[in-house]
């Protein structure tokens, strides 16, 4: 795996190689606030939107990309908006999952923490070959950055997990998060 990155996600980390229209469960998991719905919508639509309400309930949203093995995945994205609250119903909401996006706000240490929860949620009840990525969300205000990139990254590293930090305010890192080129 590539570390410091979820760069290569291709057919093969699906195990379907034979497959050129491959469908894809990507679910977000993280605290409340840490900027999922956001990075979801930029990825999705381009923007950024700041007025973007936290939502209760999971919202579901889909994404078609091709790949440059020229298969296309269809990612459906699973936005757990409040889900935090419903830690019970989780493990329905990640079963099939295919990649798990765990978020954290690098503005919080307490939102690093509930990253790490879930993580091991995963590594509990996901599927043994789902792909894992760690995102620190919000690097655009390094000013109040509370948890150094090198937390992030060990703490990836340690559980061999993917591993960037982005802003869906800036765009940055968003679409390497996913691994498109465009
Ligand atoms: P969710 O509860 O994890 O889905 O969080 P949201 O996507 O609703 O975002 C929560 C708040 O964080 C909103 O006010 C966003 O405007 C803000 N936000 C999200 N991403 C970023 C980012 O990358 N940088 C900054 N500065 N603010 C962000």
């Amino acid at each position: 795996r590539t570390s410091g990155r979820l760069g290569g996600l291709n057919s093969e980390n699906f195990g379907a190689i034979d497959s050129k229209n491959l469908r894809v469960k990507l679910v977000l998991l993280g605290d409340s606030g840490v900027g999922k719905s956001c990075i979801v919508l930029r990825f999705v639509r381009g923007q950024f939107d700041p007025t973007s309400k936290v939502t209760v309930g999971a919202s579901f949203l889909s994404q078609t990309i091709a790949l440059q093995d020229s298969t296309t995945v269809k990612f459906e994205i699973w936005d757990t908006a409040g889900q935090e609250r419903y830690a019970a119903l989780a493990p329905l909401y990640y079963r099939g999952a295919a990649v798990a996006v765990v978020v954290y706000d690098i503005t919080s240490s307490e939102s690093f923490s509930k990253a790490q929860y879930w993580v091991k949620e995963l590594q509990k009840h996901g599927s043994p070959d789902i792909v894992l990525a760690l995102v620190g969300n919000k690097a655009d205000l390094e000013e109040k950055r509370e948890v150094p990139i090198q937390d992030g990254m060990d703490y990836a590293e340690k559980n061999g997990m993917f591993f960037i930090e982005t802003s869906a305010k800036t765009a940055d890192n968003i679409n390497q998060l996913f691994e498109v080129k465009l």
